[in-house]
């Protein structure tokens, strides 16, 4: 029997890349050190050579790489003297921010836009007692009040325009490094604010400059047809998606994407909500991952531009699936209906044993 040292987050692993002191307060809730999960079946059966990974972020402590981003933004927060953080969010951050607010001892001001957010986020923010303020408007929206009301009260924002969620956020860039020994061809992710992008390079640039590696990737960031202002060239004003995770029409990292897209020689692209979720269906169906649906979208993607050659066989392709499928229970079980995968019988055994005979593939 080897020991290993207990693992006890990002902060910790790779405090010398961060701005992190020797007697920083690190508030963590064991984050990052996301499974690397080499994809089994999908690739046969788009019929292409290619080796792709999913990069299972949804197995952060609150469910999201949002995680990454917020052990480090709530540590630094604390380190300042700061009591109080608000976020505006579309789920995900305002569940990470109740619970490392609560980790903290501090008060977690979250804005959601009202009937838009997956379950499972709300109840995340609610539980850990984050003071939840629905907005009669979307995200964008939000963000904006989020700004306006930062320069008024004794808050620190907490959203990806805090460059500490960056900073923790490259990290996932490093894991993916250190277990592939090299980049991977393409680095395929969902697009919403375009933190997530911005911070994966990030890191990927890092290790890069430092000869740890000597090879990048080439970044694709993938859009909602509904919510696609890097396609479209400029702001959407009114972003919709089943995809709500990225349903975000100004992107806060505009710019910052921007370059990571020229520097990297990558692109941007969208999929459509029906190419969004058949893509969560089959990563569940076939190889027993459940993300929701703003995650499934750089599989959609990679899956489109694989068949049609754009990213070329022999690739090795990683893609970020931001968020658990649990999540968004709501949309999973909406997703089977008509299915047959539910059969209501009586209690006997005569009628569940013809469920299962009737049933066996
Ligand atoms: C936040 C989030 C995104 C988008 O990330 P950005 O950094 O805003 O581009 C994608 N998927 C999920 C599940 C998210 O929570």
């Amino acid at each position: 029997m080897t020991f290993r040292p207990r693992y006890t987050g990002l902060i910790d692993r790779y405090r010398d890349r961060l701005p992190i002191h020797d007697d920083t307060r690190i508030i963590s809730l064991g984050e990052g050190n996301t499974p690397l999960i080499r994809l089994n079946n999908i690739p046969s059966q788009l019929g292409k050579d290619v080796d792709i990974y999913v990069k299972y972020e949804g197995l952060n402590p609150t469910g999201s790489f949002k995680d990454r981003g917020m052990c480090m933004a709530v540590t630094k927060a604390v380190e300042e003297g700061s009591k109080a953080i608000i976020c505006a969010s579309t789920g995900n951050t305002s569940a990470a921010a109740a619970a490392y607010a609560a980790r903290a001892g501090v008060t977690a001001f979250v804005l959601i836009p009202e009937g838009k957010i997956a379950l499972g986020k709300l109840a995340q923010a609610m539980i850990h007692g984050a003071v939840v303020i629905q907005i009669k408007g979307n995200f964008d929206e939000g963000m904006q009040l989020v700004k306006d009301v930062a320069e008024e009260a004794p808050v620190t924002i907490v959203n990806s325009i805090n460059p500490f969620r960056l900073q923790g956020q490259k990290t996932a860039a490093f894991e993916i490094l250190e277990e592939l020994g090299a980049a991977p061809d393409y680095h395929c992710i969902p697009v919403g604010n375009a933190g997530n992008i911005t911070a994966h390079w990030m890191g990927y640039k890092e290790y890069h400059e430092h000869g740890i590696v000597n090879s990048l990737p080439k970044m694709v960031g993938y859009q909602a047809s509904g919510a696609a202002p890097f396609m479209r060239g400029e702001m959407v004003d009114n972003p919709e998606t089943v995809a709500t995770a990225i349903r975000i029409g100004h992107p806060q990292s505009w710019d910052k994407a921007w370059v990571v897209n020229k520097e990297s020689q990558g692109w941007f692209d969208e999929c459509s909500d029906e190419e969004i979720l058949a893509a969560q269906k089959l990563l569940t169906s076939q190889e027993g991952i459940f993300c929701e649906p703003a995650s499934a979208t750089s599989l959609a993607g990679a899956m489109r531009d694989i068949k049609s050659g754009k990213i070329e066989e022999g690739s090795k392709i990683v893609c970020t699936l931001t968020g658990h499928g649990l999540k968004d229970p709501d949309t999973a079980i909406k997703q089977c209906e008509g299915d047959d995968g539910m059969i209501t019988v009586d209690a006997t055994l005569e009628q569940v044993k013809k469920a299962i005979l009737d049933n066996m593939s």
